[in-house]
């Protein structure tokens, strides 16, 4: 039984031809009436998925003493605007901005606060989280209107919500994947005409057929506008997804319902589709527009090298022992490698407007 979304991409295939995998993925998640990110309640145990700042509040708490320090490295300017693109539910932005206020009183009081949603429900959810903060928080539906100065920006988990197109290694080199209607009436991955003009990574003329290579030009777009911003006024922008830091090849496309993984063509519209972020070409997107890499390098040691552990210690300080117990759970899944942890998968990159050196990334990095 398809979805109501996954009726009408057939409609749509059946009087149009085969879609590409960026046109299906930006249906899933943004369809006005049937996308993802507009009628489910993706996180938590109720939804499909568990993101960091939902883990635990030690997640945006390290991510507002980056920020603090991300100020400082640029010079304390009095007026800012604290950007966060794709917030969900805004609960790294209410302990990012306690951690702020509590740190650095100067920039909570200079600081205008703009979050980048598209989705109506979501942003209901986030001026609920935010009432504290009043008219500080402003909304705006895409990154270009958030008025220009200097910028401190964060997105956790939203690259991988921005749609990619993918190619497949044929007898006649890479094709274009795209979605069509398969003989038994359902939706079903064909291969196209399309062919790739771009660079490809290593091991891309050795590669067995049927080997993917991805491609994110909406991502990179995206990263190009922030950096080009960042070069003009100044500021950092921080990113953290899953992915990989160095571009390769393989199919990373993925939905995830109720918790486990569904096949990506299964639930269209009830699932949610990403997939891993290629942090080599996102930083290469942002050096073109004038942008410095600060680093890049894994979530574990990035929330490890910014004192994870000793604020989850004075946490825990004092409580009984349950509540220490989650505690150390939490940074086990947010720092620890492994399957179902985020320490190793996820991946945190810096980039500024000028050149600046902000802890834990080296300079080297
Ligand atoms: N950062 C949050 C939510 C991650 S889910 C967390 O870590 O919990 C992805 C978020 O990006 C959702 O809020 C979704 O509605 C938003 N989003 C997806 N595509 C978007 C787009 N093109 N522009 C702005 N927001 C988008």
């Amino acid at each position: 039984m398809a979805t109501a979304l996954g009726e009408k991409i057939k409609s749509l295939i059946e009087a149009t031809g085969p879609i590409d995998i960026a046109a299906y993925f930006a249906m899933c998640l943004g369809d006005p009436e049937h996308g993802y990110y507009l009628r489910r309640e993706p996180f938590g145990r109720a939804g499909d998925f568990v993101t960091a700042p939902e883990v635990s509040q030690l997640f945006g708490e390290m991510i507002g003493i980056f920020m603090v320090q991300a100020w400082q490295a640029c010079g304390s300017p009095p007026a800012v605007r604290l950007v966060e693109l794709g917030p969900g539910r805004g609960t790294m932005m209410a302990d990012m901005l306690r951690v702020i206020a509590h740190l650095a009183p100067q920039l909570y009081a200079g600081c205008s606060v703009h979050l980048v949603e598209t989705s109506e429900r979501l942003v209901e959810r986030q001026v609920r989280t935010l009432s504290d903060h009043g008219a500080k928080i402003a909304w705006n539906a895409r990154h270009e209107d958030v008025p220009p100065g200097f910028t401190l920006l964060v997105a956790n988990e939203f690259f991988d919500a921005i749609p990619i197109r993918q190619f497949v290694r044929t007898g006649t080199g890479f094709r274009e994947r795209l979605v069509g209607i398969g003989e038994d009436g359902e939706l079903a991955f064909l291969i196209g005409a399309a062919t790739l003009d771009g660079p490809l990574p290593p091991g891309s003329d050795t590669c067995p057929e049927g080997t993917v290579f991805e491609i994110a030009p909406a991502r990179e777009a995206i990263m190009q506008a922030v950096a080009e911003r960042l070069h003009d006024d100044g500021g950092v922008a921080l990113v953290i997804d899953y992915g990989h830091l160095v571009s390769g090849l393989g199919d990373t496309l993925q939905a995830l319902k109720d918790h486990a993984f569904d096949p990506p063509l299964a639930h269209p519209g009830e699932a949610d589709l990403t997939s891993h972020v290629d942090f080599e070409s996102l930083a290469r997107a942002a050096a073109s527009a004038g942008a410095h890499v600060v680093g890049a390098t894994c979530q574990g040691d990035f929330l490890v090298g910014l004192g994870l552990l000793e604020r989850a210690g004075a946490l825990g300080a004092g409580k009984d022992n349950s509540t220490q117990e989650s505690i150390r759970d939490a940074v086990e899944r947010l720092a620890a490698p492994g399957p179902g942890k985020m320490g190793e998968l996820f991946k945190a990159m810096a980039v500024a407007g000028q050149r600046v050196t902000l802890a834990p990334f080296r300079p080297a990095d």
